[in-house]
């Protein structure tokens, strides 16, 4: 078999897997090198196992609340820990088999072993590395491994690994990564998480919902700090309502170990110190790019701030090579490197009307009860920009749907521009806005204006009638409030 490629992708997250199929469709030889696991860290250690451990929460939140709905539960529901991460990890190897049988079927040579890259078209595959914790699936014998390999157009999808702050590293046994997180051997009784972005509040909603008394600490004057104010705040409440102790503008500072325990030096603004102990720490503080041992350096490949620089194709400063997803910076979000990647081989092939990347339209959703959702502009950024605006709320008290499904907290927020009556930004929270949100999505990608919404005929009872209440009363025409 010959070594020479028209494609090659290094790394098989959702970033490079979907990208290879796209080239492979668009009749592109194409082959995925992967060091680990096929899916990356959305499918093994990322999007999928944490949302199989959310539902599990999700069911003890309504089992908690089943007296309320009428029902009664016989004895008491309790979590096994063992049983819940097994779920979750199987979850995971599902889908993680799952993209073999895509590789296969769309004829994607996979590579197995570490590359670095040699030249811009070039490509050396080491030993595979020692997966994180451990191998999803096992390799499938007779693949590719060691070895030379040549590609016209390289691109790099190496992902992301966790961030570490300087004297408060992960050690795997009391501070945790989310790859600790994810599959805890045992359910600790107290909890400290370091960061409130997606990754951090998602971790802290699962573990408050199996009865861990968790604390939040965030540097930031807001939980979730990307998110809308007025979102974030309605959130925090609520998570607060769940016992969820959150502490902003804040950081840990020092950690020291017991045995079996933490206690973190939490300093807030003012300066002043505080000492929680519990029995572990989850530190999410953000990841980082991969970009190390790649021969990023030698090529000359241009990076920024841990992550290599791109165009809006995904090329690099070297030509032939491309990156996308995680390593070639924010957001950091799996839908963000799918596409990303299509993009970026579409590019490549030769397909006319390729749109560059627009991260305005990305969406963002954080998974945890209540979920949050956005899309967009937030009003702080929209003012920034000196945009004259007009916003819409409506809130999930009002809401048949909401009120039936015993799921009253919530808000939609919706922001137009005030001369074009463009949709620039969407922002909610409650019940299953990270499914609603996408009706958003699609209007900003029409470039949908507040007339054409209000026309849309939404059906009921929904959550989604609050999109368009939110609009409506964005032009002082709301109707059920
Ligand atoms: C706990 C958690 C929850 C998340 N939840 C969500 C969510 O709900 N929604 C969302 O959109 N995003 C979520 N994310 C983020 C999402 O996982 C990432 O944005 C996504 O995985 C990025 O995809 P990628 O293809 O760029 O890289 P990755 O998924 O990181 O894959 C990169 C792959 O490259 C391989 N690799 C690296 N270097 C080499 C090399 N030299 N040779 C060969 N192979 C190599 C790695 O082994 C890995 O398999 C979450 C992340 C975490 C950690």
């Amino acid at each position: 078999m010959s070594n020479a490629y028209d494609v090659i992708i290094i790394g098989s997250g959702p970033g490079g897997y979907v990208t290879a199929i796209r080239s492979a469709q668009l009749g592109l030889k194409t082959a995925i090198v992967e060091r680990e696991h096929l899916g990356g860290i959305c499918l093994n250690w990322g999007c999928i196992p944490t949302k199989a451990l959310l539902r599990s929460a999700e069911i003890m939140d309504h089992a908690n609340h089943a007296k309320s709905f009428g029902l009664t539960l016989n004895g008491t529901m309790t979590a096994d820990v063992k049983d819940v991460v097994a779920r979750s990890r199987g979850v995971s190897a599902r889908l993680n088999g799952g993209v073999a049988f895509l590789m296969k079927k769309n004829k994607v040579d996979v590579i197995w072993g570490e590359a670095k890259l040699t030249k811009a078209n070039e490509i050396v595959v080491g030993k595979m590395t020692k997966p994180v914790v451990e191998p999803q699936n096992p390799i499938p014998k007779g693949v590719l491994g060691e070895g030379t390999y040549t590609a016209k157009h390289i691109i790099v999808a190496t992902g992301a690994r966790p961030r570490a702050l300087p004297g408060i590293e992960p050690d795997g046994k009391l501070i945790w990564t989310y790859f600790e997180a994810m599959k805890p051997d045992f359910m600790p009784k107290s909890i400290v998480v370091m960061g409130s972005g997606a990754i951090g509040i998602e971790f802290a909603s699962f573990y408050r919902s199996m009865g861990v008394d968790v604390t939040v600490v965030e540097l930031m004057p807001n939980i979730m700090p990307v998110e809308d104010v007025e979102i974030s705040t309605f959130a925090r409440k609520q998570l607060e309502k769940r016992g969820l102790k959150i502490i902003t503008e804040a950081k840990v500072s020092k950690v020291d170990k017991g045995a079996n325990s933490i206690t973190a030096h939490v300093e807030t603004k003012d300066g002043k110190v505080s000492q929680i102990t519990a029995d572990r720490l989850i530190s999410a503080v953000g990841v980082q790019g991969n970009i190390e041992n790649l021969g990023l350096e030698a090529l000359g490949v241009k990076t920024d701030r841990g992550c290599i620089v791109i165009d809006g194709y995904g090329k690099t400063s070297v030509p032939g090579l491309y990156a996308i997803g995680d390593v070639a910076g924010p957001p950091m979000l799996a839908h963000k490197a799918e596409h990303e990647g299509v993009i970026c081989v579409e590019k490549i092939a030769g397909l006319p009307n390729v749109h560059p990347m627009d991260k305005a339209k990305i969406p963002g959703c954080t998974y945890c009860n209540p979920q949050v959702a956005s899309v967009g502009m937030t009003e702080a950024k929209a003012k920034a920009e000196g945009r004259e605006i007009r916003v819409g709320r409506y809130n999930f008290n009002a809401n048949g749907k909401a009120i039936a499904l015993g799921e009253d907290q919530g808000m939609i927020k919706t922001i137009f521009d005030k001369k074009t009556g463009e949709l620039i930004g969407a922002h909610m929270v409650g019940a299953e806005v990270t499914e609603l949100i996408q009706g958003f999505v699609v209007a900003m990608n029409l470039e949908t204006t507040e007339e054409e919404l209000m026309h849309t005929i939404f059906p009921h009872p929904t959550l989604s009638e609050m999109m368009k209440e939110s609009v409506l009363d964005a032009y002082g025409r709301v109707l059920n409030a």
